[in-house]
């Protein structure tokens, strides 16, 4: 049985203990409703590091609409069962008033990277992704965190943060993992109808093909613009964005000489999926 803590004090009695003995810890950090995707992270983690923390914790601040929240699946006996499989060496689930005490009254803010794309559409996102980061890395006292690039944005504020506040945590980012037909797996995909999962491959596959349209040396502006078209013309309601921008700083990009990313959020029966890939 993997060891569940629900408090800091036992979790850093733990890490304390492997710290001590010179080992390696590896937090993953999760939501938890975990799909191979988490996994993956998992077991990159386990290959490289003497010890395996993921976390599960659905963190009230990051989320700017309550029903959002409320609806997120919360899951634990299945992702302890999945973890035991990896197998970490001990999972944090703490309840949000251990993460945010009463009295709690600080936030980090990570300029730049945040405010465009996730940060524009969902405000105070990033701030609360940012803060439970932090505190994770300092609950347990890792030395190297994994993070999806299929949440891309996200990776670049906390490497970026991880930088700024010289935290002793090196930042990991691992491939999207995707399904058969290229889906990014997301826990949000269990919430498509049937119709939906089925349309839902449409939004890797037409920013797929702006990319290659733009490495062919089409301009980004009409690529982008019959990746939307089809994506409505597939059934998605509403395309928040697409874009290309720097790979690092997610500002517009038009030098092809720096790595560049195509990220994109759309709609579909009423779930927000996002996807990003290299161009
Ligand atoms: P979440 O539980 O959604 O907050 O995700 C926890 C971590 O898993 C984040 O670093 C995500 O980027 C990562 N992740 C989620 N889905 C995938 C995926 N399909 N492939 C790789 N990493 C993922």
């Amino acid at each position: 049985m993997i060891p569940i803590y629900r408090t800091v004090a036992e979790l850093r009695a733990a890490a304390r203990v492997w710290r001590a003995a010179g080992e390696v810890i590896g937090v993953v950090p999760t939501m938890g409703a975990l799909h191979d995707g988490h996994l993956s992270l998992a077991r990159r983690a386990r290959a490289e590091c003497d010890r395996v923390i993921t976390t599960i914790f659905v963190n009230p601040m990051q989320f700017n609409n309550p029903e959002d929240l409320k609806k997120y699946p919360r899951t634990e006996a299945a992702d302890a069962a999945l973890l035991a499989t990896v197998p970490v060496d001990a999972i944090f689930a703490p309840q949000p008033d251990e993460v945010y005490p009463e009295g709690f009254g600080s936030v980090v803010s990570v300029s730049g990277v945040s405010e465009p794309l996730e940060g524009k559409m969902r405000p105070g996102h990033f701030d609360g992704v940012a803060t439970v980061v932090t505190k994770l890395f300092g609950m347990t006292l890792a030395d190297r965190g994994y993070f999806g690039q299929k949440d891309w944005q996200q990776l670049q504020v906390v490497q970026k943060l991880a930088r700024d506040l010289n935290l002793a945590v090196q930042v990991i980012g691992c491939e999207t993992v995707r399904e058969a037909d290229g889906l990014a797996m997301s826990s949000r995909n269990l919430r498509l109808t049937v119709e939906g999962r089925a349309k839902a491959p449409v939004l890797y596959a037409a920013i797929s093909a702006a990319a290659l349209e733009i490495r062919a040396g089409h301009t980004d502006r009409m690529a982008i613009r019959e990746a939307a078209e089809t994506m409505r013309e597939a059934g998605f309601e509403r395309v928040e964005y697409i874009e290309l921008r720097d790979a690092e700083t997610l500002m517009p990009s038009d030098d092809p000489a720096r790595p560049r990313r195509m990220l994109a959020a759309a709609w579909l029966d009423g779930v927000r999926l996002i996807d990003n890939i290299p161009v």
